[in-house]
């Protein structure tokens, strides 16, 4: 992205592209409370919503964040602290500030400085898309365009409570306005919805009222003589949301992150495993390193893999010494093929320092803390987790009850709800289901054969510490190696297609051994541990044909989408990765909130893709 070019005049930031102020120069903040909060009466409408209700206010211009933080100050003040309603902001910005400019300007209001330090410390990288921030523990989210506005409405998912037209003046940025830009806002808006905008043009009050908005001109803020309201009308009766329990089945880390997010929000979850803790199948490894592999295109592929993957690394972030070590992550050039690549990569890309910068053979061995002999991409923000603990953690919240030791054998429909049996003779029942049961949800779904999902066996091997040189950040290349957790460091994992064995087997700590060694032969003090006295574990992922996930509403194999049933998987081995970002993304659909996916990227990850055409 092109960043924002600022000028600063007695602290107040100035766009030199357009030529127009960020906010007033008599009060910025005063100017928002006036214009933007009270005109769309939000202090009322916020205190009047019921218990986790969410709001939805739309931006056109985020700029530095400042209308977005009053915003936030104000739903704080008048919801609840314990209310699981979500205040949505959805802005957009074609030239977003830098961080070190944000922060310049966000100096500017000690009022708002515990949201502002929140929300620098989440600010994401200035790369084109959609970023979803989650803030002040899921009371506020952020998701954030960057780029150019009619794209942001075309992209994205949502329908707005409330409008801030915010845009440079008219005549200044007259992009922002057009009328093409005003028939989405229109197309994004709830029955009711309100708007408010500093200016007071002729021809956007037509335009707008044009559009189905009655308008009306207000006194405005300080020097400015009148300003703009408008609103649609209220609709005849609100369709009621569907509130009642949702049943995942799977706990490994793609239902956990989804139960908990849910929880969250308010909602009721039985999150149900056939095993006697939740992280027990693929996601129960002791170490699982953040990773995901960005490719040569900057394709929708990567695109999704580069937000998954600084999603992730904003959400682990509050987890950081429980279950997240953020130590770095070396992606090695460790063969021919790979080296090709990423010349080939780094040709055609420029991502922000923060997500990414090539390191040479000497910066990889000063970062690794031990010789490395190939040189390869750095990951400042990435690390490795305890994927079991995480599950475990995540699992624990008073809106999720845990159901394990429940193997479901029998998924029925009835009258509305799902009912799920189990051969003891048990019996569930929820309004909504998730399948997120990694290999064996084509099973559960009766749909073995017939979906493009395949199992792969993944075999670890721990490290005795003792007996290696250990890095002190991850290092990924044709195996992955951690740094040590107590007397062991995970190496792994194989990839065997084909093979059900769930053995631990001495050929494949053999493999994961040779390969290591390989990689990283400074790893090695005298002579390598026998391969039979390793302890390991082994896990089956689950890949699609096309090796994204699968995060949809279930469709069958005549095409039909089955109301309420839900599929949570394919992530295979990058799950620590993807699966934060798509449990928002489908705890946004399923609760009917802004999704934090645009539809051009979360149709690949569409369930009906599965089938052979
Ligand atoms: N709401 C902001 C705040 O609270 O600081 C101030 C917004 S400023 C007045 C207008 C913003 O719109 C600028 O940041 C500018 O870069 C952005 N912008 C201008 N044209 C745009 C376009 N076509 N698409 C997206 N953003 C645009």
């Amino acid at each position: 992205m092109e960043p924002a070019e600022l000028a600063w005049r007695d602290g107040v930031p100035e766009s030199t592209r357009f030529g127009d102020v960020y906010f007033s120069r008599d009060n910025g903040l005063a100017e928002t409370r006036h214009v933007f909060i009270d005109q769309n009466h939000l202090p009322d409408r916020f205190a009047g919503l019921a218990p986790g209700q969410p709001f939805v206010i739309a931006e056109t211009g985020f700029g530095t964040g400042l209308n977005f933080l009053a915003a936030w100050a104000e739903w704080l003040r008048h919801r609840p602290a314990n209310d699981p309603g979500t205040l949505h902001f959805v802005s957009v910005e074609r030239y977003p500030l830098t961080h070190r400019d944000l922060k310049k300007a966000l100096s500017y209001w000690p009022e708002l400085q515990s949201q502002a330090e929140e929300l620098l410390a989440q600010y994401p990288p200035l790369i084109q898309g959609v970023h979803r921030l989650v803030l002040a523990g899921g009371r506020v989210r952020l998701t954030l365009y960057f780029g150019d506005v009619l794209e942001a409405w075309d992209e994205l998912e949502f329908h707005a409570d409330a409008w801030f037209l915010d845009g440079f003046a008219p005549s200044l940025n007259p992009d922002m306005w057009l009328t093409d830009a005003i028939t989405r806002i229109r197309a994004h808006s709830k029955p009711g919805t309100t708007l408010a905008t500093f200016t007071a043009v002729g021809r956007i009050r037509r335009a707008l009222a044009e559009a189905g908005f009655a308008m009306q001109k207000v006194p405005g803020f300080g020097r400015k003589r009148e300003m703009l309201t408008g609103q649609l009308p209220p609709a005849g009766h609100e369709q009621a949301e569907k509130t009642g329990a949702i049943a995942i089945i799977g706990a490994g880390i793609a239902g956990t992150l989804l139960a908990r997010n849910l929880a969250e929000r308010g909602r009721q979850v039985h999150l149900i495993d056939q095993g006697d803790a939740p992280g027990n199948a693929a996601s129960g490894n002791p170490q699982g390193a953040l990773y995901v592999k960005l490719g040569v295109e900057y394709n929708a592929q990567t695109e999704l893999a580069a937000t998954a993957l600084s999603f992730s690394q904003r959400f682990y972030q509050p987890w950081q010494g429980q279950f997240w070590h953020p130590t770095g992550l070396l992606q090695l050039a460790a063969t021919e093929q790979e080296a090709d690549r990423q010349r080939r990569f780094l040709a055609r890309n420029q991502y922000p320092a923060e997500v990414l910068t090539p390191v040479s053979s000497l910066q990889a061995s000063e970062l690794a803390g031990l010789p490395v002999e190939h040189s390869g991409l750095w990951f400042p923000r990435s690390g490795w987790l305890e994927p079991a603990k995480a599950c475990e953690n995540l699992a624990v919240h008073p809106g999720i009850t845990r159901h394990t030791g429940f193997q479901v054998t029998g998924i029925h429909q009835e009258s509305g709800q799902w009912r799920l049996t189990n051969n003891s003779g048990q019996e569930l029942r929820a309004t909504t289901l998730v399948i997120a049961a990694g290999h064996q949800s084509a099973e559960l779904l009766d749909a073995t054969g017939e979906l493009r999902l395949k199992s792969i066996r993944g075999q670890i091997s721990g490290l005795p510490a003792e007996d290696f040189n250990l890095p002190q950040t991850v290092i990924c290349g044709t195996r992955y190696l951690n740094p040590a957790m107590g007397p062991r460091a995970v190496t792994g994992a194989t990839f065997d297609l084909r093979n059900d064995n769930p053995e631990e087997t001495l050929e494949s700590h053999q493999e994961n051994l040779d390969e290591l060694v390989n990689l990283l032969p400074s790893i090695r003090k005298e002579s390598l541990p026998d391969p039979q006295s390793l302890a390991g574990r082994v896990a089956f992922r689950c890949a699609s044909h096309d090796y994204l996930p699968v995060a949809d509403v279930f469709t069958d194999d005549t095409g039909k989408d089955i109301d309420r049933l839900f599929l949570f998987t394919g992530l295979g081995s990058k799950g620590l990765a993807w699966a934060p970002l798509l449990a928002e993304y489908l705890a946004d659909r399923l609760t009917n909130q802004p999704a934090s996916l645009p539809h051009r990227l979360s149709k690949r990850l569409s369930s009906a893709r599965l089938y052979r055409k």
